[in-house]
């Protein structure tokens, strides 16, 4: 761990850091750089949301939305949420990055059905350190207030390491998030080590399907037969089963036929700027709302 051996070596003297191989001193280095410059993200408008259709197939509606976060650096450039996010929850800052797209995502979704726009939920990814923080359901509840959002337009998404540690602490929470009204799904489902029986006890609303299974779906057998089988599980528990980085009309045939009928994916849309997917998504499913109302959007 570069970590630790640069706290060590700094700890025994400058000579030490010749046990460090050239390498390890700059990683940590980019870490140290990257973690500056997230740190700054948050409070210099570095930050934004982008917003992903979840589709209905057989009707070809979209049926919800997941935010994701993106961070363009004024002085690194773009930095994908695969690199930044795991920094963010080893460092602490994942709370209140955390807390700033949750807040950001329920406003907007908010503004956007005061607009007129059929309501339509939103998803937010939460990571782990985020759910076990003692105030999470507090300041989840926070949001709500002060964003004036409806629970029921907020789903969490949550990954299945999170479901395995402290089974029973895990549960009372997601009660509580229930209790309010908040849907829960479990992220990239069949990546983790979820025992079935503890998916039983949770209370959870959906199961996505991880984009690894989808891939090749249609010349990969296992991967066929490991979606044939959470979708057929997710049935049996009565949870909704939703795949993501479906990419092809292929992969789609597949699931419809095989009972998954809500979709995520390049296939649809890729994840857009805020703006673009109302024009795109939310102008265009209008559905049964008569008139728009004057209203403010914020990106
Ligand atoms: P995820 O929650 O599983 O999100 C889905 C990822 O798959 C997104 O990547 C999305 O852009 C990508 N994707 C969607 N459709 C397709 C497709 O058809 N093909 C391919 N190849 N990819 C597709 P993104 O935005 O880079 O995010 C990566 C991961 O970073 C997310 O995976 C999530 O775990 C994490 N993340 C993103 N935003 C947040 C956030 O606000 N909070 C937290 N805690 N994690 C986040
Ligand atoms: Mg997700
Ligand atoms: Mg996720
Ligand atoms: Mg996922």
């Amino acid at each position: 761990n570069a970590d630790i051996a640069m706290y060590c070596s700094k700890e025994s003297g400058r000579n030490s850091y010749s046990f460090f191989t050239q390498e390890m001193n700059h990683d940590y280095q980019k870490k140290m750089v990257l973690e500056k410059a997230l740190r700054k993200a948050l409070h210099s408008n570095e930050l934004k949301i982008v917003y992903q259709p979840k589709m209905d197939i057989e009707t070809n509606s979209i049926t919800g939305m997941e935010a994701l976060v993106r961070w363009e650096s004024s002085e690194l450039g773009m930095i994908s949420p695969t690199e930044f996010i795991p920094l963010a929850e080893e460092t602490g800052i994942i709370l209140p990055l955390g807390e700033w797209v949750l807040k950001s995502a329920c406003f907007q979704n908010k503004i956007w059905q005061d607009m007129g726009y059929t309501p339509i939920p939103v998803s937010v990814n939460i990571s782990m350190r985020q759910f076990y923080d003692d105030n999470f359901v507090e300041s989840v509840m926070n949001i709500l207030k002060e964003t004036n959002l409806g629970a029921h337009y907020l789903d969490l998404e949550i990954t299945e390491s999170i479901s395995m540690t402290n089974i029973n602490s895990v549960i009372c929470r997601l009660n509580d998030l229930k209790a309010m009204g908040i849907s829960i799904s479990i992220d990239d489902f069949g990546t983790g080590y979820s025992s079935l029986s503890y998916l039983k006890k949770f209370p959870i609303n959906s199961l996505k399907i991880d984009r690894s299974f989808v891939k090749d779906i249609t010349s990969n057998s296992e991967n066929r037969a490991i979606v044939k089988t959470i979708i057929s599980m997710a049935n049996n528990l009565n949870l909704d089963v939703i795949a993501e980085g479906v990419e092809t009309e292929e992969e789609l045939l597949f699931l419809k036929s095989n009972g998954c009928l809500v979709v995520q994916g390049y296939l649809f849309s890729p994840p857009l700027s805020g703006e673009e997917f109302e024009r795109t998504f939310l102008e265009q499913h209008k559905g049964s709302v008569l008139s728009k109302r004057k209203g403010r959007t914020v990106f």
